[in-house]
């Protein structure tokens, strides 16, 4: 790996008007996952775009010149849709700045807010005025907003819409926060239509309120699941599917636990109902049978389900069922995990994992055959399409110069104290992880290492 400044290899300064061309960047690698497929080639930046992309061996013109080592390959930067940040109201949990440091350190150049736990939730445009006003004072990376959908916000929809939100996220039971209640049928129904007038794209946290029974008690993870069992994941499913049958909507599932819902997207889909679907690292890793008692730091909803439920998800993203593999990054105060009691009823749920997503579903992935680059349609280039955002998760031409150098073969151990999110609790702690992120740049501008000026941009759905 060789980085250089102005000049030629021989060591004479390149001339002045020869300077007024050259590219601000030309990042060579001799595996990059290109929109086609794995080639060799040489990134050349120009205002902060990807301006050209040529042989790796071309002669360019570069301010800065980096060669990427031989174990290493050149991933588009990732997009992670599905990220609470809590700031503003509840700081103490997750904050812009520590987000968005994690997200940085994981190769993560985009993320999505989501707009509940947060005070005020994301609800109406002096809401996201408040939110945006927060994420100013610095982002590592680049944000956008979903706005929510709750009982009484309709007539704010549109004006969030044009305020630029990338979609609606709204729950079909209790959230967990009382300020961002969830939506009855007929509030549904009333909530895609206008949101279908629009062009929009309604998300749904898709559990139905009526199948969750008595809340767990205790250390055991057997009453989580009885909790939440898979059925109140595929009647919710079956109504949101129903409800776009109505209005036309489109919408996208957040986080899929029960792979028994699959054959019902599978069908819709081929309907032509316009749905997506996301699922997320945890599910995709862990089973219910190896959550040991009174470990809440693995307790997030729905829940983690059995070994061959998770199989079956890996069997949906590989039929292009499921479209997305985001974190659903979820954090609190570490008191809320109640770690000492470990009651799986009494903690918080959520988990984690921005910084930790590409090398645990990478570690998953080869480990089942999957390649490299599929996986970066999940993490990157689909993420990007859901949220509307042309510019991002993929390398081409006209695209932000939104970079991740990733040695795919180097293994390490997860030590919480290297996360850089506000706090370091993680299911992940001590498990042995497959790649390695060596170094993401943001617009062409390298953000992990010694200069962490935050240089993140707020976006707007369609714009940079
Ligand atoms: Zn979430």
């Amino acid at each position: 790996m060789s980085c250089s400044g102005a000049g030629s290899a021989d060591g004479h300064t390149v001339a002045a008007d020869s300077m007024a061309q050259a590219y601000e960047l030309v990042v060579r690698a001799e595996r990059a996952v290109l929109p086609g497929g794995v080639a060799p080639c040489a990134i050349a930046v120009r205002d902060g775009r990807i301006a050209a992309i040529l042989d790796a061996a071309a002669e360019l013109a570069a301010v800065h010149e980096v060669r990427l080592g031989a174990d290493e390959v050149l991933l588009p930067g990732l997009v992670d849709t599905h990220v609470h940040v809590n700031e503003p109201g509840r700081t103490d949990w997750e904050g812009f700045a520590t987000a968005t440091a994690a997200a940085a350190a994981g190769g993560v150049t985009t993320i999505v807010d989501m707009p509940l736990n947060s005070i005020p939730p994301t609800c109406d445009v002096a809401a996201l005025e408040v939110k945006r006003q927060a994420a100013a004072a610095g982002c590592a990376v680049d944000v956008a907003f979903w706005g929510g959908a709750v009982p009484g916000n309709l007539a704010d929809l549109r004006a969030l819409h044009e305020a630029g939100v990338v979609g609606f996220k709204c729950f079909l039971l209790p959230s967990g926060v009382e300020e961002f209640p969830p939506l009855s049928g007929p509030g549904l129904r009333a909530a895609m239509r206008e949101i279908a007038s629009f062009g929009g794209l309604l998300i749904a946290h898709a559990e139905d309120a009526g199948s969750i029974r008595e809340a767990p008690h205790g250390r055991a993870y057997g009453g989580v699941l009885r909790w939440r069992a898979p059925e109140a994941e595929n009647r919710a499913i079956a109504a949101l599917l129903a409800t776009a049958r109505q209005t036309g909507c489109r919408v996208h599932v957040v986080h899929l636990s029960s792979a028994a819902a699959l054959p019902m997207l599978a069908e819709a889909r081929a309907e032509g109902v316009p749905v997506s679907v996301e699922t997320c690292p945890h599910y995709l890793t862990f089973s219910a049978g190896e959550v040991p008692d009174g470990a809440t730091e693995f307790k997030c909803c729905p829940p983690i389900r059995d070994e061959a439920n998770r199989e079956l998800l890996w069997q949906g993203l590989a039929d292009g069922l499921i479209d997305c593999v985001v974190s659903d990054h979820s954090p609190c105060v570490p008191e809320l995990k109640r770690f000492e009691a470990g009651d799986f009823g009494a903690a918080w749920g959520g988990i984690s994992s921005l910084q930790l997503g590409l090398p645990v579903v990478w570690t998953g992935a080869r480990a089942r055959g999957v390649p490299l680059s599929t996986v970066v349609g999940w993490l990157a280039e689909r993420p990007a399409a859901l949220a509307g955002l042309p510019a991002k998760g993929k390398l081409a031409v006209g695209a932000d110069a939104d970079l991740c150098a990733f040695a795919p073969d180097e293994w390490f151990t997860v030590e919480p104290a290297r996360l850089r999110q506000r706090h370091p609790v993680t299911p992940y702690a001590g498990r042995r992880l497959s790649g390695a992120v060596r170094r993401t740049w943001l617009r062409g501008r390298q953000i992990t290492g010694e200069d962490d000026r935050p240089t993140g941009r707020l976006l707007r759905r369609g714009g940079r």
